[in-house]
């Protein structure tokens, strides 16, 4: 059995405790109009065309996005880095586009990893039948859940997908006593607005407070749009300005009666 994969990054710090290794797994089911990884998005090895610098003259270059990946092979990569996972406190974090689309070879890597001792992560949408998590919640220690919009319209607009699987999904994780950490992608005028973030913010108040550990607000920007040229994709939000430290900080404040830490990650 083969993962099909679009990076694995050592190192990763924002990925969970300590220090990391996150594998992206290619393919989602949503289609998030501030996507930071639109590579993440087909579930099939894709070729794109990238400018590429050699000399002082610009090359166009071929470049083939997606690996297949056996678990023998990921967990040869994984260990390379166990001594900086053993210092840190850290582990393995599985990401994408959606971990779980791969759902086959998420539950043997997670189960690999478990019966070596290494931390793991699943960093998810929700957007997956909750069978999915029940296969993979005994060999998971921590779940990075992103929740977007609480209006169905407006979620169904901004990701191609409506909300309601994803929002039973976080609330049956958290009954279930998984550690969850939530993240939320802050993009304004689309999900960051104060009506927004104060419906999510009730929402999670209402969700077991004691599986949710952590609320990450993710400030949108704009690094990931030279991939949307090179994939030939449209980067809808190309006038959507970055949000700015101050409202940054103000929507932080509208999570403060949740008792829960909640971090800024620039
Ligand atoms: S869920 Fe994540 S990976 Fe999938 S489209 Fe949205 S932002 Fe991109």
């Amino acid at each position: 059995m083969k993962a099909l994969i679009f990076d694995i990054k050592r190192f990763a710090i924002h990925d969970g405790p300590g220090v990391r290794t996150t594998v992206f797994l290619k393919g989602c089911p949503l289609t998030c109009l501030w996507c930071h990884n639109p590579e993440s998005q087909n579930g099939d090895i894709e070729i794109c065309n990238v400018n590429k610098p050699i000399g002082d003259q610009m090359f166009i270059t071929e470049q083939h996005i997606g690996r297949h990946i056996t678990i023998d092979e990921l967990m040869s990569d994984i260990e390379k880095d166990r001594i900086y996972y053993e210092e840190s406190d850290g582990g393995v974090t599985f990401s994408g586009g959606e971990p779980m689309m791969q759902i086959d070879f998420l539950e043997k890597a997670v189960k690999r990893c478990k019966e070596t001792d290494l931390h793991t992560a699943i960093d998810t949408s929700g957007y997956v039948p909750y069978s999915f998590f029940e296969r993979v919640i005994p060999y998971t220690d921590l779940f990075l859940f992103d929740i977007k919009h609480v209006d169905d319209k407006r979620h169904k607009a901004f990701t191609g997908v409506d909300n309601s699987i994803i929002l039973d999904n976080i609330k049956k994780l958290a009954e279930c006593g998984s550690e969850i950490w939530i993240r939320i992608p802050a993009v304004p005028d689309y999900n960051a607005t104060e009506e927004n973030l104060e419906a999510l913010s009730n929402f999670i108040s209402d969700i077991n407070a004691e599986s949710i550990t952590r609320i990450y607000l993710l400030p949108y920007h704009k690094l990931s749009s030279h991939k949307y040229d090179n994939l030939n994709m449209a980067d809808k939000l190309v006038n959507i300005q970055e949000p700015t430290a101050n409202q940054m900080k103000e929507w932080q404040r509208i999570f403060a009666p949740l008792n829960i830490k909640t971090y800024i990650k620039g």
